[in-house]
């Protein structure tokens, strides 16, 4: 999944229609004046990170002119809010708010059907209206095959007390979530201006990577989302997940990678990764692993366990020992090889006789003794 930042939501909002203030993104404070100046004067600066509450946490703020903007944005870039620091801030033309509502359709997986949420009472304060007054939150199943059509987004506004205006906003929102394969399309606050217009003032749009393949726009996303080793693990084409643990872990197989993990965690250890380097795992692949894992610094030790297959422990381990001259090797490696071939692919690390390899002959007792070596280091 891919959270989207407000002004790339908001970019996709204007393209299907739905009316947001001007604005423009700026990564200096200089920047937010001229913009302030283009924009009139007044402007909200709004910063700009992957996460709600901003306005609790004091990252959206109006300022009164292009200089106040400056300080303003000077302030805000550079916040940490809620652990993600503000690199950009986002400088909109200030609205007079009447109303604020709050929209969002979001996936139901188990149902197997989309959630349209709607209430009038949206801004801010939408968490403690919802735990506190959910009778004002309205909650409207939508059929994927029939999507939200002018009589659903009619029932839907009617059912949340969202004034007539909002039924188009809500269609075009359906609009967006379905063609740019997103799974939560949300709008908190949707205000209507003292004028009687209907504006987005917020924008979350949440991607699901598994249409990437088929949205070539948000291609450039990769570089800057997730984890770096993550990044660096796709582009291997390896099959990686960073954990939170000190024990870097290497399978073949995704099932005995994921028991591998619990094995590990059952030695009162933590796992820092999932890594799957599949069926062949060859001397490229397990380099490649080698290299992503070991560039990890909450790594401590390396577990790699391999059943041998249709790929057997020898070519496996030749695999290894490849990959240790490629790689340097930083941290303490413990092998268990298991299966077709398991003799002879052991006698092959033994005759290599690396100084931080070493074997064990059960999944237990190499995760044991991986456990120990990595509270050791
Ligand atoms: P969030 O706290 O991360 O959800 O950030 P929002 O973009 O929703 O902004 C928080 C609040 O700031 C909104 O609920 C509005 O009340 C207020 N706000 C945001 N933009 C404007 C604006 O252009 N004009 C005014 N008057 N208020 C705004
Ligand atoms: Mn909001």
């Amino acid at each position: 999944m891919t959270d989207l930042y407000e002004h790339q939501a908001r970019g996709l909002f204007q393209e299907y229609g739905i009316l947001v203030p001007r604005a423009e993104v700026t990564d200096s404070p200089k920047g937010a004046r001229e913009i302030a100046r283009r924009l009139g004067g007044r402007v909200v600066v709004k910063a700009q990170v992957k996460t709600g509450g901003r306005g609790k946490a004091g990252g959206v703020k109006l300022a009164a002119d292009p200089a106040a903007a400056e300080l303003t944005a000077r302030q805000i870039l550079g916040m940490d809010i809620k652990g993600h620091t503000v690199r950009t801030v986002m400088l909109a033309q200030p609205v007079d708010i009447e109303s604020e509502f709050y929209i969002s359709c979001v996936l139901d997986r188990a149902a197997g059907r989309f959630i349209a949420i709607a209430s009038a009472e949206g801004g801010m304060e939408i968490e403690e209206v919802a735990t506190s007054r959910p009778e004002a939150v309205a909650r409207i199943p939508v059929d994927p095959a029939q999507g939200v059509t002018s009589a659903k987004a009619t029932e839907i506004a009617e059912a949340a007390g969202l004034p007539p205006q909002t039924v188009d906003v809500l269609v075009r929102l359906w609009q967006v979530l379905t063609r740019e394969d997103a799974v939560l399309v949300e709008v908190n606050p949707l205000v209507r201006t003292a004028r009687g217009q209907i504006l987005a003032l917020d924008g979350k749009v949440t991607l699901d990577d598994n249409a990437r393949f088929r949205q070539a726009r948000w291609g450039e996303q990769d570089a800057e989302h997730g984890d770096p080793l993550e990044a660096a693990a796709a582009a291997k084409g390896l099959n990686y997940v960073k954990l939170d643990g000190a024990v870097g872990v290497i399978g073949n197989g995704a099932g005995l990678v994921m028991s591998t993990l619990d094995v590990v965690a059952g030695c009162g250890a933590r796992p820092a990764n999932f890594l799957d380097i599949g069926g062949g795992a060859s001397a490229q692949i397990m380099a490649d692993g080698l290299s992503v894992i070991l560039a990890d610094p909450d790594v401590k030790s390396v577990f790699v366990n391999v059943f041998g297959g249709i790929t057997a422990c020898d070519a496996v381990a030749d695999g290894i020992v490849q990959a240790l001259d490629a790689v340097q090797l930083t941290k303490p490696l413990v092998v268990r090889l298991d299966g077709n071939n398991a003799v002879r692919g052991r006698a092959i690390l033994d005759d290599r006789a690396h100084p931080l390899v070493q074997q064990a002959t059960t999944m237990d007792g190499a995760a044991r003794r991986a456990a120990q070596l990595a509270h050791a280091g």
